[in-house]
Formats: structure tokens, C-alpha cells, sequence
């Protein structure tokens, strides 16, 4: 839908990268055809997957695959199994993935993709079928110089090699650059599972650096204990940052004398618990167990969101006490949160700067893929951090001479070098 000839959408996550984008075009003057032209996405292809389920059954889920921007190269971003997956949802992320990889410098434009399931009620043997039947379904518009997905909510290692796999019988040929996230053995790349979670703790520690603040002496406090978040409390942590609450699906657990994140860890590890629910118990391992959003409220200086979108939020904003929030998942603040943060000065390190790290990683996977000569992991760490923070220092710095929030900051950067190309290229692309 459009309202005053802008575009809208009833889907949180379209809407509000609909509503940064506007901002941050309309703040830099930017033509008005370009500012539609970047208002949707080049390509959106819906799919119908039928798959035979274990009880003989045939289930057809519907998948998509977006490709918002190919303007800097090829389209970039993961694919996700979760019920809320829809091609508006996913043309909200991928226009995100655009701005992401613009920002970070990387020679990728933006895209996303999933399939409406709840893989945590599928055998593995069902999901095989369904990777496979998707991955053929979009094969015509994948590959290491078009598309290149990676995983995302629920989906890894095991997926990407079976979409690939796929793919590549289809081709009669093998290419791994097709898709990144692949296992370490199998054309991955060292460095990549942390990868996110270190983006994210440079992101913290140039901030620190920026504002003089010894880490030693700083309080974090981390919602959603997976990928993202485990690494990035354990990186914070081993620097010397005091971690006082991490959470779960399960609930918040707290310790103001600060969690000790190895044991959280080895708990998560030994926890047979079924996933997003590890913590479960770790209560018992000296800390106090509270509500589900009181990770968000706790006394802390540093408050990373690593779980879902939406859940800073007009309920719980005005509540938070960090004065700094460095965003691991994808659009975790809702623009009206924003603006409660901002009047109380709070300090948002945005989602696609902050979370860059993966897409980074990913870009180091497909370079190493496709010279097919694998980097040490040292070489990863170093280039990704260094890449990281000479990004934050760019937003940073643009933020703090035009007075603008750094979200404001990031898109009119990531934004500028897209439309360049776009204007450089021509609008038939
Ligand atoms: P994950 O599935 O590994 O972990 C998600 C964690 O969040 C789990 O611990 C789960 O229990 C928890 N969680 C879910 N709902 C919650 C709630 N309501 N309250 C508290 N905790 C809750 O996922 P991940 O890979 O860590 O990704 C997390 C977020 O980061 C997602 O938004 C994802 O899109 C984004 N992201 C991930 C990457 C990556 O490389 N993994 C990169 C960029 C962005």
C-alpha cells in the first residue's frame, strides 16, 4: 500500500525499514525515482514447496526468495525456516542486507529469503526434503555471481549443503561460492560461527573507546543466548566486561556480580534442552531467574539485543536503563522505542552496522571459496575487526559532526553508495 506516495506495509519488519529509508532519503535530498526505485525490491520469487512428510502426507510450504538490490554485486543474505516468514517480511530484511552490505564496504547488494515452517516440529529427513525442493525452486536465480544465501533463523551448516547440493546437480557441476555458512570441512570458513558475536563486541569496544570508557569497569547485559549472543557476551566478557544477565526463551538470569560465561557455556552444551531453550535450569549455577523481557531492564551501562525483532518496543523502552545498545539482531528497536531512547539519550549502535559481522564473514567465505584457498583463522579475526571498526569510526563520525543518531548516520551512508551506483549504472539494471 502507499500513503503520500510513499510505500507502506502492514509487516513490522517492511514497514520500519520502509520508514528509516524515507528518513534517511529524504534527509540527503535524494532523487525522487531513485528514492522508489530503492522502495522495492528488483526481484521477488514466491515458491510453493511440496514435501512429503514422514507419515506419507504431502504439506506444501511456501518459501520465497528476495533480491532487494544487485546494484553493488550480488545479492547477499540468508534464508530462514520460522513461521512468521512471509515475501513481505522478506523484502523488509533484504532491503536491510542492501544497507548492510553497503555500509560494510563488502561488493554485495542485498537479499533474503525462508519458508513459512516450524522446523521444530520436522524430522530431519522431512527437512531434507523441504531444503532440497526449495533449493530447486530457487536454483534459477541463485548462484556465486546473482545470489549468494547464507543460514538464518533455524536454519545451518546442514541446510546450506543441502540447498547446494541440490543446486549443484542441477548444474552438473560443483561450485561452492553458491551459498555461504557452509561446515567448516565442507568449504567453510574458520571464524565464521563467532563471527557475528565479535562484530558486535568491536562495535561495543569502539564505543567505549569513543566515549573513554574502560571496559574493565562496564556492565552488559544480553537478550537471546544464541549464535549472536553467546559470542558476543563471551568476546565483551574476556576483555573484561562484567556480563550480569543473559537470557533465553526460558527467562532472564541474572547475577549483578556478573554471570561467569564460560560455565554458561558448558551449560548450554551439556544442556540437552531442545533449541533456544539451553539455559533452562541455569538458575541453579548461582544466578536469580526473572522474566523473559527483564534481561531488557536490568541495571547495566551496555544492553545487546540478540534475539528477535521488535522487542525494544514502546512497552519496554521507556524502562531500559543502559545508556548503550548495541543491536544484534535485525531491527530489534521499533522507530517510536527509538525515539523514546533518543529523547532520554541513549546511545543505538544500529542492527546493520552492529550485526555486520556475519555478512562480513560471509564475504570472506565466498572470497576463499572462489580463489579455493582457505585463510588461517587469525587472518578472519584480524580482517573482520579491522573492517568493523573502520566502519563504526566512519558512522561514528559522520553521527557526531551533522548531530544526527548513528542510525540516521549508517543509512544515509550505506544508502549514498548504493544510489551512486544506481545512478552511475542507470536504472535499467
Ligand atoms: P539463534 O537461534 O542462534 O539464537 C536466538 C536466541 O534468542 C536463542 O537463545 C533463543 O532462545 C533466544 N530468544 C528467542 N526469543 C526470545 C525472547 N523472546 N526472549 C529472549 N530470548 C529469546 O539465532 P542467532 O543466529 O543468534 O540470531 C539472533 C538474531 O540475530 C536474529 O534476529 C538474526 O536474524 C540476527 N542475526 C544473526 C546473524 C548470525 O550470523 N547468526 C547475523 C546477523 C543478524
Amino acid at each position: 500500500m502507499e500513503i503520500d506516495g510513499r510505500r507502506r506495509s502492514n509487516n513490522l519488519i517492511l514497514d520500519t525499514a520502509l520508514r528509516d529509508f524515507y528518513g534517511a532519503a529524504d534527509e540527503m535530498h535524494l532523487d525522487e525515482g531513485l528514492i522508489q526505485t530503492l522502495s522495492y525490491p528488483e526481484r521477488r520469487v514466491d515458491v510453493s514447496v511440496p514435501v512429503e512428510m514422514d507419515d506419507g502426507t504431502i504439506k506444501v510450504f511456501h518459501g520465497h526468495r528476495v533480491q532487494h538490490s544487485t546494484a553493488l554485486g550480488p545479492s547477499k543474505g540468508g534464508i530462514r525456516y520460522a513461521m512468521d516468514v512471509t515475501g513481505q517480511e522478506c523484502e523488509g530484511l533484504a532491503m536491510l542486507m542492501t544497507w548492510k552490505c553497503s555500509l560494510a564496504g563488502i561488493p554485495y547488494g542485498g537479499g533474503k529469503g525462508g519458508i513459512c515452517c516450524d522446523p521444530t516440529h520436522m524430522s530431519r529427513k522431512e527437512k531434507e526434503r523441504m531444503s532440497r525442493t526449495f533449493g530447486a525452486r530457487i536454483a534459477p536465480i541463485i548462484g556465486r555471481w546473482s545470489d549468494v544465501p547464507a543460514p538464518d533463523m533455524y536454519t545451518g551448516g546442514q541446510e546450506m549443503v543441502w540447498i547446494m547440493d541440490t543446486i549443484c546437480k542441477m548444474l552438473g557441476h560443483f561450485e561452492p561460492a553458491m551459498l555461504t555458512g557452509k561446515p567448516i570441512d565442507y568449504w567453510g570458513a574458520k571464524g565464521r560461527t563467532e563471527a557475528t558475536g565479535r562484530g558486535l563486541a568491536a562495535c561495543a569496544f569502539e564505543l567505549m573507546r569513543m566515549k573513554g570508557l574502560d571496559p574493565a569497569k562496564m556492565k552488559a547485559a544480553v537478550q537471546g543466548f544464541g549464535n549472536v549472543g553467546s559470542y558476543a557476551a563471551k568476546i565483551m566478557n574476556e576483555a573484561g566486561v562484567k556480563i550480569v544477565a543473559i537470557s533465553d526463551t526460558t527467562g532472564t538470569y541474572y547475577n549483578p556480580n556478573g554471570i561467569n560465561i564460560d560455565k554458561a557455556f558448558e551449560y548450554m552444551n551439556t544442556n540437552p534442552g531442545q533449541r533456544g531453550r539451553k539455559l533452562e535450569g541455569f538458575e541453579k549455577e548461582g544466578c536469580e531467574k526473572l522474566g523473559l523481557d527483564d534481561v531488557l531492564f536490568v541495571d547495566c551501562d551496555f544492553l545487546c539485543p540478540c534475539a528477535l525483532q521488535g522487542t525494544i518496543n514502546q512497552d519496554t523502552a521507556g524502562k531500559i536503563k543502559a545508556k548503550y545498545i548495541v543491536e544484534g539482531a535485525n531491527s530489534p528497536t521499533t522507530p517510536e522505542a527509538e525515539d523514546i531512547l533518543n529523547d532520554s539519550g541513549v546511545i543505538v549502535v544500529p542492527d546493520f552496522l552492529a550485526n555486520a559481522g556475519g555478512v562480513i564473514g560471509s564475504y570472506f567465505e565466498w572470497a576463499q571459496n572462489l580463489q579455493g584457498f582457505p585463510w588461517t583463522e587469525e587472518d578472519y579475526n584480524n580482517r573482520l575487526v579491522a573492517l568493523m571498526k573502520d566502519n563504526f569510526c566512519r558512522v561514528w563520525d559522520y553521527a557526531q559532526n551533522k548531530k544526527v543518531t548513528m542510525r540516521r548516520s549508517a543509512y544515509i551512508a550505506a544508502i549514498k553508495r548504493v544510489a551512486d551506483i544506481v545512478e552511475l549504472r542507470g536504472v535499467y539494471l
